[in-house]
């Protein structure tokens, strides 16, 4: 997949609608300090997922938002959508019939995030899951923020494994099997009081 389009709106500085086209090859943002470049980067990331405010430089979610300035008042909306080009059909199963897709997400003050694919709702997970599975996403090795460098080489071996697995593309699968081993557990406590009720009635 190849992401072709960002379209942030209402997000940090970009009060107003704007489009970022990602050409094949190299696409390069340059501009004076404090313009909005790492915000893009930011809106990659968002788009993907993102859930830490800390890791957006703010302290609670909302703070992405257009805060205001002094000549325009702020906004309670913000929404940013990744534009991608599934042409090799490598998406996971549940979008792969689609030829363009479409990722956005929207959050509004005091209310949190929602996330849609082609204008149709779907979670969070689903979404992360989509760009962990092609070896992306908001944490992935390809976004490189300043001082990410000095961290890596601080990690502990763990948190470098991790990022070995994001990688070799096997992230989905291990959030996957967390999620199964969440499930098989709560069967397995239903199968428990279930011997308990059938004991009682005995
Ligand atoms: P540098 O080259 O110094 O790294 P940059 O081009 O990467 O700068 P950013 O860090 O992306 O710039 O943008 C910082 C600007 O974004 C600041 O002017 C800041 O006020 C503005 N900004 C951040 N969050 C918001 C917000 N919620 N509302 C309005 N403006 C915001």
């Amino acid at each position: 997949m190849q992401f072709t389009k960002l379209r942030l709106s209402g997000f940090k500085s970009f009060v107003d609608a704007t489009e970022l086209v990602i050409e094949p090859g190299m696409t390069g943002v340059v501009g004076p300090n404090g313009c909005g470049k790492s915000n893009l980067v930011e809106a990659l990331r968002w788009a993907m997922g993102e859930t830490s405010a800390k890791s957006m430089r703010g302290r609670e979610m909302d703070d992405v938002i257009f805060a205001g300035s002094s000549d325009r008042p702020s906004r309670n909306v913000a929404d940013v959508t990744l534009y991608l080009n599934n042409d090799e059909r490598k998406a996971p199963a549940m979008f792969n019939d689609l030829e363009e897709i479409e990722v956005t997400r929207r959050i509004d003050r005091g209310s949190g995030s929602t996330y849609r694919v082609n204008g149709k709702e779907v979670r969070a997970r689903d979404v992360q899951l989509l760009f962990a599975d092609a070896a992306t996403g908001a944490h992935s090795t390809a976004l490189v923020s300043q001082g990410r460098i000095g961290a890596l080489i601080n990690a502990k071996p763990a948190d470098r494994r991790s990022l070995l697995e994001e990688a070799a593309g096997i992230t989905g699968l291990h959030s996957r099997r967390h999620e199964a081993e969440l499930r098989l557990r709560a069967a397995e406590t239903n199968l428990e009081r279930l011997d308990d009720v059938i004991a009682t009635l005995e």
